[in-house]
């Protein structure tokens, strides 16, 4: 569960109330993430827009990264435990040599049938 609050400034007349919603001071969050306890700026003053990322961050906790189901559900390289390490091999490649399609190409066919 995370919490929501804000870090007023000295300035602001509601610095005692961290939960008041309508100045527009920084929005933060905290509360127990994968049961480490965090506390982060959220980079927004709107506390619609931290209720936003707080939902993004709680739907995330029950549903694995996209992006690492779909390395898994697909592995560049057959061998067991070393696909993300495979991809972030390419993805290190690519942008190395982002410059020259055909090294790119060349470098991914290499790690691929390594
Ligand atoms: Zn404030």
């Amino acid at each position: 569960m995370l919490t929501l609050w804000r870090r007023h400034k000295s300035k602001c007349e509601h610095k005692d109330d961290r939960y008041w919603r309508k100045c527009r001071c920084a929005m933060w969050r905290e509360g127990t993430v994968e049961g480490r306890y965090e506390r982060h700026s959220l980079k927004t003053r709107s506390w619609e827009r931290a209720e936003e990322i707080r939902r993004g961050l709680e739907d995330r906790k029950k549903a694995p990264e996209p992006m690492v189901a779909r390395v898994k559900s697909n592995p560049p390289i057959g061998k067991q435990g070393e696909e993300i390490d495979s991809a972030k091999l390419i993805r290190q490649s690519l942008m190395r040599y982002g410059k020259d399609k055909k090294t790119v190409q060349e470098k991914v066919l290499k790690l691929l049938s390594s």
